[in-house]
């Protein structure tokens, strides 16, 4: 597989391979045995076309059965169950949702109970906190000391309502963390320099985290926006692991809504608390 890294000198995502099944995972994370964490690629599933093939959005297939088979082999590989997994309901807001055991399946082998939550926060083990994406903004965070964590989904919108910091304050609110104790993911998705925005969207953002171009637009810098929200929710500098991997730079391997224009399937993060550790 040729993937083109954003920074050759910079710690990389691990690729994981089981059979046809490619999968990342982030060492940030991956140093706490406490924690399984996932990042799917579009490899391995049974899902055709601009789906291919390991596509998890049901919205965008009409074969619900192949998404649940998708979902069935990318647990599978990774190693946890799908009967586990407690998905969100996206819309680019920033609403963060605390879920516990009670919500495992939730919108996978059930129906969704809650409607516009873009972020998901747990203390409890086996429940497999996800958002879906392809060229938005996976955030993860771990804290080591309380043994919770969240998951959440920042595109411009959220990264604009700061969903990062909700999901921070959240954690703090509902199981006491220290944001100076968390660790957080900027998971793959769009580099700058494949995000040109229009100035309805560029007014939402810092002149730091915009490039002006001659035809008018902007380059935004959605991974920036994103680290100084979580620096100023109190997260460590060095506790941060940035995004080292553009969807966009990288469509054979990952779904890019940009690079694809609008065809194309979702890719899933996962992150749960180990029941056994
Ligand atoms: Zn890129």
């Amino acid at each position: 597989m040729d993937i083109k890294w954003h920074d050759e000198h910079e710690e990389k995502p691990i690729l994981h391979r089981k059979d046809s099944v490619l999968w990342l995972s982030f060492p940030l994370l991956d140093r706490e045995n406490w924690l399984t964490d996932a990042f799917s690629t579009r490899f391995g599933g049974v899902s055709r076309g601009c789906l291919s093939s390991m596509n998890l959005s049901f919205a965008r297939e009409p074969s619900n059965g192949n998404v649940l088979k998708n979902f069935r082999i990318l647990s599978d590989a990774v190693g946890f169950s799908s009967d586990n997994i407690i998905s969100t309901h996206q819309t680019h807001t920033a609403n963060v949702r605390h879920v516990g055991a009670a919500d495992r399946g939730s919108g996978i082998s059930k129906p969704l109970p809650w409607k516009n939550v873009d972020g998901l926060i747990t203390d409890e083990p086996d429940c497999v906190l996800s958002v879906f994406s392809a060229d938005c903004v996976p955030l993860f965070f771990a804290d080591p000391v309380r043994h919770a964590i969240g998951l959440s989904h920042s595109g411009w919108r959220g990264t604009a309502g700061r969903i990062g910091s909700v999901t921070v304050k959240a954690m703090e609110k509902d199981f006491g963390t220290n944001p100076k104790d968390l660790l957080a993911v900027i998971g793959p998705s769009i580099c700058m320099e494949s995000y040109e925005v229009g100035e309805e969207t560029a007014q939402f953002f810092d002149g730091r985290f915009l490039r002006k171009k001659e035809n008018g637009k902007y380059l935004l810098d959605l991974w920036g926006a994103n680290r100084s929200v979580l620096i100023e929710a109190g997260i460590p500098e060095e506790n941060i692991e940035m995004p080292n991997l553009c969807t966009a730079c990288n469509p054979d391997f990952l779904f890019s809504h940009r690079a694809s224009h609008g065809q194309r399937g979702n890719m899933g993060s996962f992150l749960s608390i180990r029941s056994k550790y």
